[in-house]
Order: C-alpha cells, then sequence, then structure tokens
C-alpha cells in the first residue's frame, strides 16, 4: 500500500510540475492550472485513502475523518464562492490571504509535529523552522491583506526601535525553537513570537511595494511546506513546497528588479511614507473621439500602453479590434507591457493574449523605451503608475526610482481613463497635464468601441 501512494504522490507531483511549466506561457497557462490543480486533488484524495488502509482501526477514527471532511468542505466552498466572486481590484488581497491560510497550515503543521512525534531532532529541527516561517507568513499575510483592503492604514507606519524589536522576536523564536526540541511544551510559545514578528513585518510596507512582499510571504510559504515535507517524510509537500518556494523567491526578486528596488529597501526603507496626496488644480485637456480616431487612423506608428483599467474594463477584446483595424490601414501598432502592470505579475500578457493578440506586438519595458520617440502617439489604456514620470523625476515620490514607460516622449499622448482617478500607489500623475497629452474619459472598453466605430467611418 505504502509504495502504491508513494506512486500516486509520484504522479501528482509530476502534474505540479507540468502544470507550473505550462503556466509559462499565455497559450497553456489555463490547462496548466487546470492539472496542478488536479493534481493536488489527486494527492489530497490518496491520502485520504491511505489514512484509511493505516488510521481505520484508531479510536474516533469516523469522527476525526468526518471533521476533516466537513473541513475540506466548508473551505473548498469559501475559496470557490470568494475566487468567483471577488473583483479584479481585490486580486492582491485575496492571493495575500490565501497564501496565509498556506503558512498557517504549514505553521500548525510542524506545530502539532514537534509536540507529538519522537523523530530524530535533525527532523524536528525542520519542524520548528515550519512553525517560524509559516507564522511569520501567515500573520505577514494577513497584515498585508488588512492594508490592502485598507481596513487598516496602508501607508507605511514605523515606530522606533522597529528593527531591534523585530531582530529580537527572531531571536526569541530561535532560541524558543531549540527548547522545543527537547521539551514539546515550549512550542506554545514558540508559535507566538513569529506571528507578532509577521505582523511588525509587515507595518513598515506599503503602496506600490505590498505586490512584492506578499510574493515574499508566498516563497515563505512555499519553505515551510517544505520543510514540514522533511519532518513527515512526505514527498509531495517537499516537491510543492520547493516549486512554490523556488517560483515564489524568483518572483519576489523579479518583481523588486521591476521597481529598480533591492529587496533590503523594500522590506526595511519604509518606502512611501511621504505622499504627494494632494489634490492638484491643473487641468486636463479632453479630446473629443472622432479627432483621437483621426489622429490614429493616419499615425504610422502607434504604442498601446495598458494598464489595470484595461483589465478592469475587461477591454482586451475591444483593444484587438483596435489593433486590427488600425493595421488594415496600414498604421504600425506595438504593445509596451511594464512588469507591474496591473495586479498580477504577467496580468497584461495574459489578458492581451486572450484575445489572440499576437505575442510578438508585445513589447517589455527595455525593448521598447526607446520607440516612444519615433511613435505619433502612445494610447494609454487605463495605466497610471507605470507611465508616472513622478518615477524618474521627483525623489520624494513613493515610486521614485521605479522604471517606466516612457510615454512622454511620444508626439501624442492620448489617455483613456474614467475621471481623475489615481492608480494603485495614489499619486498624481504629471503625464496627463503635459501640453502633447490627451484625454479620453470613459471606461476603457466604452471608449476603445467607439474609437474603432469613428476609425471605421473615415
Ligand atoms: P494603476 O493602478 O496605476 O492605474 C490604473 C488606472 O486605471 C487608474 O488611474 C484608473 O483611473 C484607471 N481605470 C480604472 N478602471 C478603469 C476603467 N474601467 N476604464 C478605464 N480606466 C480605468 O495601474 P497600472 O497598471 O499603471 O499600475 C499598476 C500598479 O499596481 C503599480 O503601482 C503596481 O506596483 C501595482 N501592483 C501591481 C501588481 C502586479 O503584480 N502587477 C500587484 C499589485 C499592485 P480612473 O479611476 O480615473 O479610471
Amino acid at each position: 500500500m505504502i509504495h502504491f501512494t508513494t506512486a500516486i504522490y509520484f504522479i501528482a507531483v509530476l502534474m505540479f510540475i507540468f502544470g507550473i511549466k505550462m503556466m509559462s506561457s499565455p497559450r497553456t497557462a489555463r490547462n496548466g492550472n487546470l492539472l496542478a490543480g488536479l493534481g493536488m486533488l489527486l494527492a489530497i484524495l490518496i491520502t485520504f485513502v491511505y489514512i484509511y488502509f493505516f488510521h481505520s482501526s484508531e479510536p474516533n477514527f469516523y469522527m476525526k475523518l468526518g471533521i476533516m471532511i466537513l473541513m475540506i468542505v466548508i473551505g473548498s466552498v469559501i475559496g470557490w464562492i470568494s475566487a468567483r466572486k471577488v473583483p479584479l481590484t481585490d486580486m492582491p488581497q485575496m492571493v495575500a490571504l490565501f497564501n496565509g491560510m498556506g503558512g498557517g497550515a504549514a505553521g500548525v503543521i510542524g506545530y502539532l509535529d514537534l509536540l507529538h512525534s519522537h523523530g530524530n531532532v535533525a527532523l524536528k529541527i525542520l519542524a520548528a523552522l515550519a512553525v517560524i516561517i509559516g507564522s511569520v507568513s501567515f500573520s505577514g499575510s494577513i497584515g498585508a491583506f488588512l492594508k490592502l483592503q485598507r481596513w487598516i492604514n496602508d501607508r507605511p507606519i514605523t515606530f522606533p526601535g522597529q528593527q531591534i524589536i523585530n531582530f529580537l522576536l527572531l531571536l526569541g523564536s530561535l532560541i524558543f525553537a531549540y527548547l522545543s526540541l527537547t521539551q514539546p511544551m515550549y512550542a506554545n510559545i514558540l508559535v507566538l513570537l513569529p506571528l507578532l514578528l509577521g505582523i511588525l513585518m509587515t507595518l513598515p510596507i506599503g503602496g506600490a511595494d505590498m505586490p512584492v512582499v506578499i510574493s515574499l510571504f508566498n516563497a515563505m510559504t512555499g519553505l515551510a511546506v517544505a520543510f514540514d515535507g522533511f519532518a513527515i517524510q512526505n514527498y509531495t509537500l517537499i516537491v510543492s513546497g520547493t516549486i512554490v518556494g523556488a517560483s515564489g523567491t524568483l518572483l519576489t526578486f523579479l518583481m523588486a528588479k521591476a521597481m529598480n528596488r533591492s529587496l533590503t529597501n523594500i522590506l526595511f526603507g519604509a518606502v512611501g511614507k511621504i505622499v504627494g496626496g494632494e489634490e492638484t488644480q491643473k487641468v486636463m485637456k479632453e479630446m473629443s473621439i472622432e479627432d483621437a480616431a483621426a489622429t490614429l487612423a493616419y499615425a504610422d506608428k502607434v504604442i498601446i500602453v495598458p494598464g489595470f483599467g484595461l483589465a478592469a474594463a475587461q477591454a482586451q477584446h475591444k483593444v484587438k479590434e483596435l489593433m486590427d483595424e488600425l493595421e488594415s490601414r496600414g498604421v504600425e501598432v506595438k504593445f509596451a507591457i511594464h512588469p507591474v502592470a496591473g495586479r498580477m505579475p504577467g496580468h497584461m500578457n495574459v489578458l492581451l493574449a486572450e484575445a489572440d493578440i499576437p505575442y510578438d506586438r508585445l513589447y517589455d519595458l527595455e525593448e521598447i523605451n526607446e520607440e516612444f520617440s519615433t511613435a505619433d502617439v502612445a494610447l494609454v489604456v487605463g495605466a497610471n503608475d507605470v507611465v508616472n514620470p513622478a518615477a524618474e523625476r521627483d525623489s520624494n515620490s513613493p515610486i521614485y526610482g521605479m522604471p517606466i514607460l516612457k510615454a512622454y516622449n511620444a508626439k501624442n499622448v492620448f489617455v483613456i481613463k474614467r475621471g481623475r482617478g489615481r492608480g494603485f500607489a495614489g499619486i498624481d500623475n504629471e503625464l496627463f497635464y503635459m501640453d502633447h497629452t490627451f484625454m479620453l474619459f470613459g471606461d476603457a472598453k466604452d471608449v476603445i468601441g467607439k474609437l474603432v466605430q469613428a476609425i471605421k467611418k473615415l
């Protein structure tokens, strides 16, 4: 039976690995997600089979089994409903919350292992590390969720001696981890310290840095799960935890790089504390759909800059129509993709691929930035922070230093947005007031639909 379960776990692990591999291309990402999900289902099912075979003679077995199934049903229903209902705008906090649950679960496994196992010390050390890392990830992710949901102040919160307290909490965690190896009762204190540490680690982080931190907690959850896997000798946990830990770490560094910031600066810099939050009285110039359509139709080159608003409006199919219409008139159309545009890594690529916009029309920031000066129009669709020149010019800005798409270098900049709403970082954008910038106010899908109609009439 053990060999059979191990073989099934191995198949589940292969499904995770191939699922992740398929996620690296927008074309196969959906199926990759499905495959990895099925792998998880298989791992859960075989765990139940295993439990049935080896533990059914234990006291209260059926009651425990019933509680487990009930918990799975409750969790699945909550997960299913929230995944379907959550608005796109709340995606980062949902990821934070779900990740926190994973970290918490990993911490609990380590904690129970410390309390009950009499295994060798090396494995107990791993269980203790899983408690520390999983607990930090749990409370830190919950803190991030509360900030992103704006249930607590979403700006960096600092106080004197913060780093010292964090250091002492970490030190205390390690000491109690050591003590709990021989005296399991210390595990009760061990869980508390990293829980506090996670919250304190999240407090000084704010604004556009939150995604990087969520990605870091995600990596930590993976690591904690992998340690649990070693501690309780479960290969599926080892492999899946390692995959999450490694991909989360890579993503964290990629996103930090995209913001042009070091991870230490993000974690300890309290960047974003001073926010240029005052309302400006400057005027945005509006343009009519007809005028914008004519300029676009007779342009040689148009660079479209998609942002979060395009995703919120689900305007990807309309953008494809616009691209087709312009290309049929001989206009060269390119898309400029910023690595943190939208609310998820790779958000824009996935969205545009969904509308069958060919991959070779999408250009990374480094590839396209030089080209803006040769474009007749930079058409900014629901993007804001990723084209904000403050990142280059205002050292007090919370996004200072983040590389941006230099849309301002185009001959004309057309911006589609609904009004004066700010971006994720909550700051004003000088681009919208520049002489060569013209606003097309409205929902992105609506405005682009009208543009396409107007171009067809020309
Ligand atoms: P922003 O969030 O900076 O700006 C989006 C703009 O879209 C808003 O100014 C809003 O203005 C407009 N908008 C909203 N809804 C619509 C709509 N229906 N139609 C038209 N416009 C709309 O987006 P960017 O993509 O430029 O930047 C992403 C930001 O999110 C960055 O700060 C990044 O750090 C952060 N982030 C990124 C994550 C990632 O992994 N990619 C994760 C979490 C955060 P108005 O209200 O006036 O319409």
